[in-house]
């Protein structure tokens, strides 16, 4: 009888922990994790957004028309978004946005004493590297443009910007990570909390792949095809952004001429870094780093991004080290046999 009882809570106490590993494994199960994407091409570059595979295709619609808007605020290649105006008249009354988004790149072209430079524009004309006609230009023509940051002029009361007649402002180095902050903002206020945005490289997750796992995202190899990862990252519900030389340029009697300038010498920044990805929630602030840090090189980026606080690097080195800043303790696995952490 005693034994009866004993084999009795045996099995009532079996019957409890079945019963709920199958409440656990039902509860994973609902999780839908199915996600569907759609590409267009916007701000020069392809764009990817995944979302939930329950999402109403207007929402995606409505990502795009938000790229749309952006380009209208900030596009080069629009002679009627509100920088080409104001390049044109050097002088602009700019939308509160507009006005907000050029304030803080200035303050991040201060912050990096002319790494990051705004005003390079007038320099990324002549060259022509993201456009049809790339060239060499000659040293009077880089002589006779002004690319000092300092020299332009703001009213907080206006919003009105002036610069002068031989400069020129690109904001190209930080559009798409601000379109990626915009699209989550407008993705939260959907009350969507799952998304993959990708523009053109320039990433930012929102939430995890799944409740009990990340997104796993590749870092493309500046020395293989497209598509090929050098490294891949586990993270979740954040943004992260490369810049590279491999990503835009032009070649003449063998030299690579790329698209990321240097203020000081108004030619294709020389670093040693071949791979600069900038890790944080910020997008925009993760755009304009990876530029910036691509110029600084790695000595001074990771000095420089080591200021930040919740901001982490990831540079891979054209010697094929990779560093990483000092707060990185992201789970990550190499794929190119060639390339080492130090
Ligand atoms: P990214 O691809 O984000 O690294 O940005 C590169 C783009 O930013 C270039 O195509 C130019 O439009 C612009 N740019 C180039 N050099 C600089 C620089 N030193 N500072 C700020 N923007 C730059
Ligand atoms: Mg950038």
């Amino acid at each position: 009888m005693l034994f009866y009882k004993k084999l009795k809570s045996k099995y009532n106490l079996l019957m409890v922990f079945l019963l709920s590993l199958s409440i656990l494994l039902l509860s994973s199960c609902s999780e839908s994790t199915e996600m569907k994407s759609k590409t267009d091409f916007k701000e020069g570059t392809i764009c990817t957004i995944n979302l939930p595979i329950d999402t109403n295709d207007l929402v995606f619609d409505e990502c795009f028309a938000i790229l749309d808007q952006v380009e209208s605020q900030i596009s080069r290649t629009d002679a009627n978004s509100e920088i080409s105006k104001l390049n044109k008249n050097k002088t602009a009354i700019l939308s509160d946005e507009t006005y907000m988004l050029f304030k803080y790149s200035y303050e991040l072209a201060r912050e990096s004493s002319g790494a990051f430079n705004p005003s390079i524009g007038a320099a990324v004309s002549l060259w022509d590297i993201v456009g049809d006609n790339p060239r060499i230009p000659s040293d009077e023509e880089l002589n006779n443009i002004d690319t000092d940051y300092k020299k332009v002029i703001f009213n907080d009361e206006t919003n009105q910007v002036t610069i002068l007649d031989n400069m020129e402002v690109d904001l190209g180095g930080v559009g798409k990570g601000y379109s990626a902050n915009k699209l989550r903002d407008y993705l939260a206020g959907q009350k969507i909390n799952r998304a993959i945005i990708n523009l053109g490289g320039n990433i930012l997750l929102m939430g995890a792949k799944s409740s009990n796992q990340d997104w796993t995202i590749g870092l493309q190899d500046p020395k293989d095809e497209s598509g090929t990862s050098y490294i891949l990252l586990a993270l979740s519900n954040t943004s992260v952004v490369t810049s590279g030389t491999y990503e835009r340029y032009f070649e003449k009697d063998g030299v690579r001429y790329h698209h990321i300038l240097s203020s000081k010498t108004l030619y294709p920044a020389k670093s040693d870094i071949i791979s600069s990805t900038i890790i944080s929630n910020n997008s925009a602030l993760c755009d304009i780093l990876s530029t910036t840090c691509f110029v600084m090189g790695s000595t001074k980026a990771l000095d420089f991004v080591n200021k930040y606080d919740d901001v982490y690097s990831i540079f891979l080195l054209s010697d094929g080290s990779i560093v990483t800043s000092e707060n990185f303790d992201f789970e990550y696995t190499i794929l190119n046999e060639n390339y080492h952490m130090i």
